[in-house]
């Protein structure tokens, strides 16, 4: 029986070399050299092609290279009864830590300021951004996150949709808590999962509950954001700066609007990335898991969509 990866974009020595290590006598292939389709136990992907996952009439279960499985489960042809699990990795937890707090950190300091003056030569302290960051998605990440930012005197708060009991973060939930939550958040970081409910969700209401001059740091999905409606805020003066590390089309088309934006910051979708040697293991757990009955380490629940 076999282990398919369907990593279309990217290399995959080093997925193969990490899954060989850590599950030895399964036999991994790289799509599309899968051999033949009825050997195929688990397919491991990213962004598969809509219908390639069906192909494979035996499957006992779909990993994600990634922490989101909006990827999987917006193909309508992936056989509804197949448990899904997410990635778990605490190399992409760390990575977004560092990418949120670096984030966080040069907001409140001033730092985009600080090098303008060098650029015109000028001695001019900037002043203290706000330190009230307010984290949207409590999960894996954002919860680490949270706890990160607390570390270095930032107020952190988080919404979920379940109750969350996180020492240093003060927890909202649910819609009820929202507006709440928002007029309190100087600094609002998207660690949400792509859901139907949360398409568009940061949207001109969005923004104008934050306080006015808030920054958005965004590492969620694209589809999360309305760009007309960030570009807008940010002629408004609603928002101060975005970091934006997703887009509805990557890579980002040339002459789109946010390349020209000095109060955008774009990265290229690297806030965080699935490490090989260390997802491996998550992965090796989850063929043994799923070879016993056993639920999986980051199942989703598809009927809630993450
Ligand atoms: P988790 O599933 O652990 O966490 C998701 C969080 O979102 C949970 O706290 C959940 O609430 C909350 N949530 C979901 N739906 C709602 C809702 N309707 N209202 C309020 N809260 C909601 O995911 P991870 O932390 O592992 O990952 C989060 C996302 O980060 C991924 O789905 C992906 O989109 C993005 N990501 C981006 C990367 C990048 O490089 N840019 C890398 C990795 C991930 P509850 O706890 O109550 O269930």
């Amino acid at each position: 029986m076999s282990l398919v990866l369907i990593r279309k974009t990217a290399p995959t020595e080093a997925w193969l070399a990490a899954l060989r290590d850590a599950c030895p006598g399964l036999d991994v292939r790289v799509w599309p050299d899968t051999g033949p389709v009825e050997d195929v136990e688990f397919v491991l992907t990213w962004a598969a092609d809509p219908g390639v996952i069906a192909g494979f009439p035996n499957l006992r279960a779909i990993f994600s290279l990634g922490a989101g499985v909006d990827h999987i489960l917006k193909d309508s042809t992936v056989p509804a009864a197949l448990p899904v699990a997410r990635m778990v990795d605490s190399s992409l937890t760390m990575g977004m830590v560092q990418y949120v707090t670096m984030a966080a950190l040069q907001y409140r300091r001033g730092w985009e300021a600080m090098r303008a003056s060098q650029r015109e030569g000028q001695w001019r302290r900037p002043e203290l951004g706000g330190a009230r960051v307010g984290i949207l998605g409590l999960g894996e990440l954002g919860g680490a996150c949270g706890k990160a930012l607390a570390a270095l005197g930032f107020e952190v708060a988080g919404w979920s949709r379940s109750a969350k009991d996180i020492a240093g973060i003060r927890a909202y939930t649910g819609q009820d808590q929202l507006a709440g939550f928002l007029a309190r958040s100087d600094v609002l970081v998207c660690l949400l999962p792509l859901t139907a409910e949360l398409e568009n969700f940061l949207n001109r209401a969005t923004f104008d509950q934050l306080p006015r001059g808030a920054y958005l740091v965004h590492a969620g999905r694209g589809e999360h954001l309305v760009e007309a409606d960030l570009l807008d805020a940010l002629d408004r003066g609603q928002l101060s700066g975005a970091v934006l590390d997703v887009f509805r089309h990557e890579p980002l088309p040339g002459g789109h609007p946010f390349w020209a934006r000095e109060d955008i910051i774009i990265t290229p979708h690297n806030a965080s990335q699935t490490h090989p040697a260390t997802a491996a293991a998550h992965v090796a757990a989850n063929v043994a898991r799923a070879r016993a009955g056993q639920a999986l380490i980051g199942q989703v629940d598809r009927a809630q969509g993450y």
